[in-house]
């Protein structure tokens, strides 16, 4: 079927929730997609992060057919094969104790939520429904009816409540408004290392230090929602590191699985994920064998094959050039390994979107975040003549 004809079925039949760029897509391989017409584009959003081993990797693929045909879902009734395994592999990369397996990154926050508030009750000794956890301004955790309650998103918001209360909101990057907001009913900080979807914010250095070390002073939860930042996106496995700081609940999805499956994790330890008793959390397809035996593979080959060194070195190589770029429109250019924004400044005309589109003509897919803000996160296989090759043409695009 042609792209129009998929486009105005698509537009007639689906709630309209997304504005994707008219673009249809069936086929990807490494860093590359094709269009039903045959065109072939470099992926520059790797579904939010969530492709970081790069489209359809074989070594994922093979495991995920494999699987497949042996056993996919047996709901936690029963044990299986693979989650043993997946616990003990991602815990030992990590270097965490515990693991509790979801599906999707919004799982995954609602989770932790439930976790943390449970840790405050049962360990830390607030009472009972008094429970508040910190979060961020312009924070991205999900779609959820609680997680968008805590947004500062009004679009994401509105005509959607009521919501769930206990949360309370700060200024990113601004370690002195944490130690201010906490008080003795504060059970977390629920913080991304890089704010993703406001469009890759990067906090001053020493941050994530001193909300660490707050944390622990005051007996508070630090928690990392590292479900775009982590698995190699930074150029680290995961963005604390940058730091050298460990958070007490890290929360890892999208790459999970190379984007072939939804897989997310909730990395804790035995002090609030021993908390949990039988029947107090679950889900039917969290930890399935397909999801473990994909997600066990996904890790591997971001290691194996050297993943997220690339992304250090690639991503350095590739913010160098674009702040080469020379133009009126661009107000800044930011990044942290293959996690990369251009920001226009306000009013350019057409914004993002136009540049965008320009780009999409030119084989290179990328989404605008905001009004302003162009996001390069190609999959972390991407090579230093094909970062040359996206340069020219971005450079094209702003000419
Ligand atoms: C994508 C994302 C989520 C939500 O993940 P879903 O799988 O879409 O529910 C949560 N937090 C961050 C930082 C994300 O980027």
């Amino acid at each position: 079927m042609k792209a129009t004809e998929l486009i105005n079925l698509e537009d007639r039949f689906g709630a309209k929730n997304y504005k994707p760029l008219d673009v249809v897509l069936s086929k990807g391989k490494g860093i590359w997609v094709w269009d039903v017409e045959g065109n072939k584009y470099m992926d520059c959003l790797s579904a939010y992060s969530a492709v970081n081993q790069g489209h359809c990797h074989p070594k994922i693929q093979q495991v995920m057919v494999e699987q497949s045909q042996k056993l996919t879902l047996t709901s936690r009734a029963f044990r299986n094969d693979q989650l043993a395994l997946f616990y003990e592999e991602l815990c030992e990369l990590t270097e965490s104790h515990k693991v509790l397996p979801m599906n999707s990154g919004a799982e995954a926050v609602e989770t932790v939520i439930k976790c943390a508030r449970k840790w405050g009750y049962e360990s830390k000794g607030v009472a009972d429904g008094q429970a508040q956890i910190i979060v961020c301004n312009d924070n991205f955790h999900g779609r959820t009816l609680s997680i968008i309650g805590f947004s500062t998103d009004e679009n994401a918001r509105q005509n959607f409540g009521p919501f769930t209360p206990g949360f309370k909101t700060i200024p990113f990057g601004d370690a002195d408004a944490l130690e201010q907001a906490i008080n003795p009913n504060t059970v977390a900080f629920l913080v991304e290392p890089i704010q993703g979807e406001a469009g890759v914010i990067i906090p001053p250095k020493g941050y994530l230090k001193k909300v660490r070390q707050i944390c622990t002073d005051k007996n508070v939860l630090l928690i990392l929602d590292e479900i775009q930042t982590g698995l190699g996106r930074t150029g680290k496995l995961l963005a604390e590191e940058h730091e050298g700081i460990q958070a007490d609940l890290t929360l890892i999805g999208k790459a999970l699985s190379g984007g072939f499956y939804p897989v997310s994790a909730v990395l804790s330890n035995e002090a609030v994920l021993g908390l949990l008793q039988p029947g107090q959390h679950g889900s039917t397809f969290g930890g399935n064998p397909l999801a473990c035996a994909v997600a066990r593979q996904a890790l591997k080959v971001l290691v194996e094959e050297n993943m997220i060194e690339n992304a250090e070195k690639t991503g350095a190589y590739f913010l160098a050039e674009l702040k080469k770029i020379k133009n009126d429109t661009i107000k800044d250019v930011r990044g942290l390994g293959l996690m990369i924004a251009i920001e226009l400044k306000k009013g350019t005309p057409g914004g993002a979107r136009a540049i965008c589109k320009s780009l999409m003509k030119m084989g290179i897919l990328c989404k605008e975040t905001h009004t302003d803000i162009i996001r390069f996160a190609p999959p972390l296989v991407i090579q230093k003549q094909e970062i040359d090759w996206a340069v020219e043409k971005i450079r094209a695009a702003f000419a």
